[in-house]
């Protein structure tokens, strides 16, 4: 570990991941040195052990390290973290992206530049929080309400992400899809991905990070249909394929509506690849209820999955329901990621004898347009487009070579 520069691990979502890419920036322009910040995450008790577990690494590895922690378990547990080796501070998640904040941190030392990897997607954060109320969610306790940021802000930030050597921008926040419901007049996601694409004409690759299926409405479905610039992967946060769990998540769709988005969005632009994440183990489901989301991963066209067993997070309304065992828990995510593997990999096999568009991630590995992992059997430009044949895949990826550059 490198403690002559700032030095920033981040749990979780893409969120913190955008999030930490500015404070970096931050402690880049203050002369920040000596420094560990951790963007905290507490979306699972898995992701709070993990954190726990790394501040202990960093502390026994050099005893005089000063930690600074943010995010949301340092948001949700401040008193627990703050008692802990090393860990000299807490910031809010309210105040993490001021620059004030870090001040006190900064010293007279120049920092250089640390990023060794040459940067090909950036993330754009366009709103903070969330107004729903998802029984199992601690993240909008964390966060706080629906946030979203003006227009105008949205643009400078992806033109200072372009300027930074960023070939494709990826819109992000804890739900997306309600950006512009506070706003005045309001507005909503289809409205932003548009102004940011007629204020930046050079911004060819714009990406959508989760949708909440009851957000997406035929404005935002149009759209994608249309817009090449729009990066043809959706990903939604799907969480369940039975209405009855559905409806105790306190979620406001429902199976058959995701299945008729996906159905539209397909009609409209073939290419799409839908991810999603699935909770399984939710609190009452039964055997039945769970085989209902198996046949919903296909009845909906959904390739990507991400899958979570239920951890109970105190707190949430979710964590007071009857539990399902924990054992019956794992052994469906297992049974629900087998099943995924195959579909991915199913997904992957479509693509053999194609030619697609690439985005070169490093010298080998790339991703195509729909966000499928691509590697390639000669030598890649970072950060360049390709069009790339498909020759064979294996479970993880489509391999082949590059046609030509674009
Ligand atoms: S939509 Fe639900 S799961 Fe997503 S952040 Fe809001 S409350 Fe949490």
């Amino acid at each position: 570990m490198n403690f002559s520069t700032a030095n920033i691990i981040t749990f979780g979502c893409r969120l913190n991941a955008c999030e930490s890419d500015l404070i970096k920036d931050f402690a880049k322009e203050l002369g920040i040195v000596d420094f560990t910040l951790i963007n905290t995450c507490a979306v699972t008790d898995e992701a709070e052990r993990k954190l726990r577990q790394t501040i202990r690494r960093l502390y026994g590895e050099n005893p005089n390290v000063k930690i600074i922690l943010t995010g949301c378990a340092s948001e949700l547990h401040p008193d627990r973290y703050i008692k802990m080796d090393g860990v000299a501070g807490i910031i809010s998640n309210k105040t993490k992206l001021s620059k004030s904040e870090y001040l006190k941190y900064a010293s007279n030392v120049s920092v250089s530049a640390t990023s060794g990897r040459r940067k090909v997607r950036g993330f754009l954060q366009i709103q903070n929080g969330c107004d729903q109320k998802c029984t199992y969610c601690i993240v909008r306790l964390t966060r706080g309400n629906n946030v979203s940021f003006s227009k105008d802000e949205i643009v400078n930030q992806a033109k200072r992400l372009l300027n930074k050597g960023y070939k494709e921008i990826i819109l992000t926040g804890v739900n997306i899809s309600s950006y512009g419901k506070d706003l005045d007049p309001k507005q909503n996601l289809a409205f932003i991905v548009r102004y940011i694409l007629n204020c930046i004409p050079e911004l060819t690759r714009l990406g959508l990070s989760s949708l909440d299926p009851a957000d997406v409405d035929d404005d935002l479905i149009n759209l994608i249909g249309s817009e090449e610039k729009l990066l043809p992967h959706i990903h939604e946060s799907v969480q369940s394929g039975d209405n009855m769990i559905l409806k105790r998540m306190m979620r406001r769709h429902n199976r058959e509506q995701v299945i008729e988005i996906n159905e539209k969005i397909l009609s409209l632009r073939p290419d799409v690849v839908f991810g999603a994440d699935i909770i399984v183990g939710f609190p009452t489901e039964t055997d039945e209820m769970f085989k209902n989301t198996k046949r919903f991963l296909e009845e909906a066209r959904l390739s990507r999955l991400h899958i979570f067993p239920f951890s109970k997070r105190p707190g949430t309304a979710a964590s007071l329901m009857p539990n399902v065992e924990k054992k019956i828990a794992l052994a469906r995510a297992r049974e629900l990621k087998t099943m995924a593997d195959d579909i991915f990999l199913k997904k992957l096999s479509e693509q053999i004898g194609k030619n697609l568009t690439i985005l070169a991630e490093d010298q080998i590995n790339a991703k195509t347009n729909s966000f499928l992992p691509a590697r390639s059997l000669e030598k890649l430009t970072v950060g360049k487009e390709y069009l790339f044949r498909c020759e064979y895949v294996d479970k993880k990826a489509i391999i082949g070579r590059p046609i030509e550059e674009r």
